[in-house]
């Protein structure tokens, strides 16, 4: 059975369902078909690490010290959130070891702008927090126009793949997949943006997940899968990016 990311927040588990069946399905973890209860929170996520762990020092944008064309389209959370996440329904992010991306699966709908986009990513984060998560549950988040945008904070772990946000890097891009394509700057900068992550991370193109490849879901949609898959190839623009030498 499919389980939709979600937060360990046990208590929260019947706010959530209650909740839910007033709000609209938002963010790649919904879709028509399936009901808004199974996406509470599993009664078997795991809790805390008890063995010793040391969070790595949050960082809350990525390194873009090689990529100045992402930077310039660069948001903060503070840019787009109304409200605070809520620290006490997160668990502190470990080191990361691997990165995945979705889609957020909604309608798509033709945004307009950055305001658009900041509102759209908003109500993203209150669906989210609605089902008793902290925040919106993805870590950055890549728009039609090739900004990226900064989604929980890096010192918080995600709530995008159930079962595997540990250590795991949340990378959504808006849009619905399975019914559209996404902008060919939405891919320049997804593949830019991972590049870096992997480079500056010390991390390897093996790492870069899509949802689909965790659990069943149509997450990343059918033509984002494609192209991650192209992407990920040795010739493929992701992994030629993701050598360190062939940036700009
Ligand atoms: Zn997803």
């Amino acid at each position: 059975m499919h389980q939709p990311p979600a937060d360990p927040v046990r208590r929260a588990a019947l706010a959530s369902i209650v909740a839910a069946a007033v709000l609209p399905a938002v963010g790649c973890g919904s879709t028509s078909r399936r009901r808004y209860a199974s996406d509470a929170p599993s009664p078997r996520w795991p809790d805390l690490p008890t063995s010793g762990y040391t969070p790595v020092a949050p960082r809350t944008a990525p390194d873009l010290s090689r990529q100045p064309a992402i930077a310039a389209s660069f948001k903060r959370r503070a840019d787009w959130a109304s409200t605070a996440p809520i620290p006490r329904r997160m668990d502190k992010m470990l080191p990361v070891r691997r990165l995945t991306v979705h889609h957020d699966g909604m309608p798509p709908v033709d945004l307009r702008g950055p305001r658009e986009v900041a509102e759209r990513i908003d109500l993203i984060r209150r669906a989210h927090q609605s089902r008793g998560w902290g925040d919106i549950g993805y870590h950055y988040v890549v728009d039609p126009f090739g900004t990226v945008w900064e989604g929980r904070p890096l010192s918080w772990q995600g709530a995008h793949v159930a079962g595997n946000n540990e250590g795991n890097l949340g990378v959504m891009v808006l849009g619905n997949f399975q019914q559209q394509h996404p902008t060919s700057a939405q891919l320049d900068a997804l593949d830019r943006f991972v590049a870096a992550q992997v480079n500056g991370r010390r991390l390897n193109v093996k790492n870069v997940y899509t949802h689909q490849e965790f659990a069943p879901t149509e997450c990343p949609g059918r033509s984002l899968q494609a192209h991650m898959t192209r992407t990920r190839k040795p010739t493929g623009r992701l992994a030629v990016l993701a050598t360190g030498h062939s940036l700009g």
